[in-house]
């Protein structure tokens, strides 16, 4: 066991909420509305010179604009710093092929504006742990003449104790849909075991294979979505014969379906951890979709998506690489996000990058070495490989033909577990 220290978001009720409620409300009005202005800018700039604005540009379009004083600078800079983020997102996501993915949208509620999360960063907050009070400052056109802050007593889990962590980094005040809470992330201090080892492993994420594990020894694993997408569609089925989609039973069948889906998420990232502890593997190399920007060559089309960003595949894609982080670093292993930037259209075997390189009934098909390897294996070994270069047992392994033989995992939903293909039941 070793001391490391690790970020963790603690979440806390409000406990004067009839109290803060106005103030926080205004101040996720605020939020809102700085994303849709920041929104429409990247419409007619990018109308303008084809041009999706990054962070900083935003920031100097609008720290002048009167929205922008509605929240105390740093919590406005986030604001736009999200709206970048989301951009980047969608073009990694197009970019790597889902054409399913949607650009981020105008925040709306109806007619009205939703209440979007508000971020205080260090100068935005003054925390109190021994009255377990926390002030968060307002923009100076929200101000009240008598206040510039709101004064929102927590309360935290009872395990949790603000006073014993090393920092808190942020303050992050979220709509739950029926009333505000807030979330702290902190550092803090935690025991981690000694790393298995100093061994590598590629993840590539898609949506066929959810994830592809191409390990720096050469075997390789793949886990299909199958049993997922039949358990979406079962559920989606129910749903919709439902009469009315508010419902009690709509209400309870969503609910067990997103249960459901978390779960698998949970057995996944915790197999792989362990799998890698098998292994003697110290660093897991994820796909970062979001650090791909546009491509120059393929020139983007203007053909932005109906229904703003409810894209249930990139969610799970973040919500899954949280879960793995979080897991693995309890085991000592380091989790590295790199570009996937080529990693679909290059050889992993020679480098060859070439247009003529093919992808056949999932295999991939070099023209330059004959290699010939499953697609998504392929792509998580020019992901491990940005990291660490490949090893010498790796020329053999490739000879026999690996990259084209993954064992394959399923889930077993009788059991809850994942097993290589023969011994699964399902
Ligand atoms: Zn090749």
């Amino acid at each position: 066991m070793a001391k490391q220290v690790v970020t963790r978001t603690y979440t806390a009720s409000i406990r004067n909420q009839p109290q803060v409620s106005d103030d926080l409300d205004s101040l996720g009005f605020a939020a809102s509305k700085l994303w849709n202005v920041g929104r429409w800018v990247c419409d007619r700039v990018w109308s303008e010179i084809g041009h999706i604005p990054g962070h900083n540009e935003l920031t100097t379009y609008l720290k002048t604009h009167e929205r922008y004083d509605d929240l105390h600078s740093q919590s406005s800079q986030r604001v736009l710093q999200e709206l970048a983020e989301a951009f980047a997102g969608w073009y990694g996501k197009r970019h790597n092929g889902d054409t399913r993915a949607n650009p981020p949208g105008y925040r709306k509620h109806g007619d009205d504006h939703p209440r979007s999360t508000v971020t205080f960063k260090a100068a935005g907050f003054k925390l109190d742990t021994e009255y377990e009070r926390v002030r968060l400052s307002k923009g100076s056109s929200l101000k009240d003449y008598w206040s510039d802050f709101t004064l929102c007593e927590y309360q935290t889990r009872p395990d949790v104790d603000l006073s014993t962590v090393e920092s808190v980094q942020q303050v992050r005040a979220v709509w739950t849909g029926d009333e505000w809470e807030l979330h702290f992330v902190c550092k803090v201090e935690v025991d981690v075991a000694e790393s298995p080892g100093e061994k590598t492993v590629g993840v590539d994420l898609g949506i066929n294979n959810f994830a592809a594990l191409a390990y720096e020894d050469g075997h390789s694993e793949l886990y299909p979505l199958n049993c997922l997408k039949q358990d979406d569609y079962y559920f989606s089925k129910r749903i919709a014969r439902c009469d009315d989609s508010d419902s009690e039973l709509a209400t309870r069948l969503n609910q067990k379906k997103s249960a459901r889906r978390t779960h698998y998420f949970h057995t996944l990232s915790k197999h792989i951890v362990e799998r890698c502890v098998e292994e003697g593997v110290g660093t897991i190399v994820v796909g970062d979709l979001s650090g791909i920007r546009e491509d120059e060559e393929n020139g983007e089309s203007k053909n932005w998506g109906k229904h703003g960003n409810l894209d249930l595949h990139s969610w799970a894609f973040d919500r899954f690489t949280d879960l793995l982080e979080y897991k693995a670093e309890m085991e000592g292993i380091t989790v590295e996000q790199v570009s996937e930037r080529d990693t679909s259209t290059s050889c992993s075997c020679c480098g060859r990058k070439r247009k003529a390189n093919r992808v056949e009934r999932g295999l991939y098909v070099c023209d330059e070495c004959d290699t010939v390897a499953n697609a998504d294996v392929n792509g998580a070994e020019n992901i491990r490989q940005k990291v660490a270069p490949s090893s010498s047992s790796l020329s053999v392994n490739r000879s026999n033909g690996w990259l084209a033989q993954p064992s394959t995992y399923l889930f077993d939903s009788e059991s809850g577990c994942f097993a290589p293909r023969e011994q699964a039941t399902s």
